[in-house]
């Protein structure tokens, strides 16, 4: 036992020496090497078993993906840690390369009949000329419009963009976005911040502002409860106006109609209902009325120059409700109707006829 121990003694120190020495080996070989390999390299590597596993869950489906990954090609599309982070000092790849055709609006046309002059749908118009929702009024004589060549958004880059994060943002895999040739992205697909990028079958999603609902505005009795029965509308509708100079028709990107006409014209009650709005309104509708008819239907009346109703009142189809303007984002004198259902947006022309 003596003899024993002496020679534990004596070797003690290089077998931790050994043992640590192993225990490197041993991370290197299974932990950290392949993952630097399948970023700086991007090989196969035979028989490794972390890289297979790799492969084995980042592989594309060879039927479904129009680019045709080979197996060692690793097309980590979906996984941000293999990828560099996103730095614009360091980017390195090919800038997209757009070709638009412009559009000048002349008189008479419409989103509807300018997207089906280029075989691509309203909703596209909006995708690659995103002002145009925040005021009708742009699209007037003159405007130029960028028309994408394939129905989708042109997303402008911004700094932290990754392509998974635009993917997410807009639904659209990001195989598709990769697939659209003119965007230039090659592995490891990194994003240039302030350049575009199209977003195939991308559709821009509209802000829509929500008026105080009818529960808000109605006077409270002693016991908390409101004491003004809930007046229901005709469910008819008049024009709002005494004009049909129409500057712009309902489609995605405006949710209502324009009509032309002087300032301090009167604005109608279309229907009868309760003032549920009559003030300022920060969203481009400037001075606003909105009206709640009680029976799931709304009507706005934008950019007025003068109120003659409040908040809580009653009004009935065809009182006067205040004077037509220019405010907000508005560049003439003009009022903007909308009609919603259940907080859809309807097209007014349905209703009153255009
Ligand atoms: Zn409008």
């Amino acid at each position: 036992m003596n003899e024993l121990g002496s020679i534990w003694r004596r070797w003690q120190g290089h077998l931790v020496i050994v043992g640590i020495a192993l225990l490197i080996l041993l991370i290197w070989r299974f932990g950290l090497r392949p993952t630097i390999v399948a970023v700086a390299e991007g090989e196969p590597v035979g028989e490794d078993t972390a890289v297979s596993e790799l492969l084995a869950t980042t592989e594309p489906d060879a039927t479904a993906d129009p680019l045709q990954f080979g197996a060692g090609d690793l097309p980590v599309l979906d996984d941000n840690s293999l990828a560099p982070a996103p730095n614009p000092l360091t980017f390195e790849g090919e800038l997209p390369q757009h070709e638009f055709i412009t559009h000048t609006v002349v008189r008479g046309e419409t989103p509807n009949g300018i997207a089906d002059q280029y075989g691509i749908e309203a909703e596209t118009i909006l995708g690659g000329n995103p002002r145009l929702s925040e005021e009708s009024s742009l699209l007037q004589v003159g405007t130029e419009l960028i028309i994408l060549p394939i129905d989708g958004v042109l997303h402008d880059v911004q700094p932290g963009d990754t392509l998974e994060s635009v993917s997410l943002q807009y639904g659209i895999p990001v195989e598709d976005i990769i697939a659209y040739e003119p965007n230039n992205l090659e592995f490891p697909y990194r994003l240039q911040p302030e350049t575009q990028i199209l977003v195939p079958g991308a559709v821009r999603e509209l802000f829509v502002w929500t008026p105080p609902d009818l529960s808000s505005v109605g006077g409270t009795s002693s016991e908390g409860g409101s004491v003004r029965p809930i007046i229901v509308g005709t469910g008819t509708f008049i024009y709002p106006v005494n004009s049909r100079n129409f500057t712009q028709y309902f489609w995605y990107g405006h949710p209502g109609i324009d009509i032309a006409l002087p300032e301090g014209s009167p604005v109608y009650a279309s229907d009868t209902g309760t003032v549920t709005f009559a003030g300022w309104n920060v969203y481009g509708y400037g001075n606003l009325i909105v009206v709640n008819h009680g029976n799931g239907y709304e009507t706005f009346y934008g950019h007025l120059s003068s109120f003659n109703v409040v908040p809580g009142q009653i009004v009935y189809q065809g009182n006067v409700i205040g004077g037509t303007g220019n405010t907000g984002n508005s560049s003439g004198p003009h009022i903007h109707f909308e009609i919603r259902i259940n907080n859809n947006r309807d097209n007014p022309c349905w209703y009153i006829g255009c």
